[in-house]
């Protein structure tokens, strides 16, 4: 049984050497007989940002920290090979919360999906129907109580949150714009994913009339994913009642207390009375259902695209979670583990 294992704890952006692929040992792919467990096959794994936060030693979070020399963890698909669980068959698939492995045996099947195999790919229940889509539909219409023809804009806008987003906001009759950090991004934003208009945030460094020239009155609902100077330029250009969906900030992802990039234009929020609104996924769960099935029907009436960026082989999982932090990423980030 392959494995990744989380080295120790880091400072910083991670890095692929801040985990190591284990050969690992010989196992019996069966499910003891009488613990009610079964087996799986890990098919594809997702990489997300949050999983930075699981390598520093700080237990105030929602999630605990990895445990040095312990197998990484994270969402994926897989497929049940033997099993002692009436519930779960072999061949089942299931979306879950399991281990940077080949196989994992599951106890317990708390945070875990069956998946009805459709015409939807498998490892779209780690992105477009899995924990980011879900993060994108809540924060949109949860969060930013959207209103048809107002002004949108997402950071991240080609990752696995900010381009469904983009997607949902146009299809509520916004008017949308996204940042990212190439090019290329900036292409697929516009052409592939229907907004209305992207930038690349590297190349308009002045983010201030950046945002100016593509929201002349302003912005209404801002979807926050980076932080950092992105926000504090967002800040002065939100319009009266705007609201902001605190996502996340991947730009600070790392960076230690006192160096965290301070934000200057807060004070813009009392005027124009902006609702600024953290949000974690996990405390709209019961909306999952829902979010499943409107969102399934959208991508299969081809209202919706997704972008995925598969690397291939358990080995190449390291490279491709720290990847997310350096932007290399173009879209959903996933690693193929096995195909069947
Ligand atoms: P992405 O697929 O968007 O990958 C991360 C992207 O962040 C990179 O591709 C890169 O894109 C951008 N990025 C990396 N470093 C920087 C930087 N220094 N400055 C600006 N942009 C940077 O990730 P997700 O869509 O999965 O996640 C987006 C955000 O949503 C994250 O902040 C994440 O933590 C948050 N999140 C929050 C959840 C919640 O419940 N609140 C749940 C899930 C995610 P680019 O090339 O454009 O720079």
């Amino acid at each position: 049984n392959k494995q990744i294992l989380f080295k120790g704890y880091i400072e910083g952006v991670p890095k692929e050497s801040d985990m190591e692929l284990k050969l690992g040992n010989e196992i019996k792919l069966e499910a003891p007989k009488g613990s009610g467990a079964f087996l799986v096959k890990n098919l594809y794994l997702s990489c997300d940002p949050y999983m930075r936060g699981r390598m520093r030693d700080f237990h105030g979070s929602y999630l605990p920290p990895f445990v040095p020399g312990s197998v990484v963890e994270g969402f994926g698909v897989s497929k049940v090979i033997d099993s002692d669980n009436p519930n779960f068959k072999p061949g089942d698939i299931v979306s879950c919360f399991t281990g940077w492995e080949e196989y994992t045996l599951f106890r317990n099947t708390e945070q875990l999906r069956k998946v009805q195999p459709d015409d939807i790919p498998l490892s779209y229940h780690i992105g477009l129907l899995g924990m980011p889509g879900f993060t994108a539909y809540v924060g949109f219409y949860e969060v930013c109580a959207p209103k048809r023809d107002e002004q949108v804009f997402v950071s991240a806008a080609s990752g696995a949150v900010g381009q469904l987003v983009g997607q949902l906001a146009k299809l509520h009759g916004c008017y949308v714009v996204g940042s990212a950090g190439s090019n290329q991004k900036v292409d697929l934003l516009k052409n592939k994913l229907g907004f209305d208009e992207a930038f690349n945030y590297k190349q308009e460094p002045d983010l201030d009339a950046a945002l100016k020239k593509y929201f002349p009155e302003g912005i209404d609902i801002y979807f926050e994913n980076v932080g950092g100077a992105m926000l504090d330029a967002v800040l002065v250009n939100m319009r009266v009642h705007g609201r902001i969906a605190v996502c996340g900030m991947v730009s600070q992802a790392g960076i230690g207390a006192s160096d965290q990039q301070g934000i200057r234009n807060l004070f813009s929020l009392v005027p124009k009375r902006v609702k600024m609104h953290g949000f974690l996924q996990s405390d709209y769960l019961h909306l999952f259902p829902r979010f499943v099935e409107q969102v399934g029907s959208l991508y299969k009436e081809g209202k919706i695209a997704y972008l995925e960026d598969m690397n291939h082989g358990l080995e190449s999982a390291p490279a491709a979670f720290a990847a997310l932090f350096t932007g290399k990423n173009i879209g959903k980030q996933v690693v193929c583990v096995a195909r069947t």
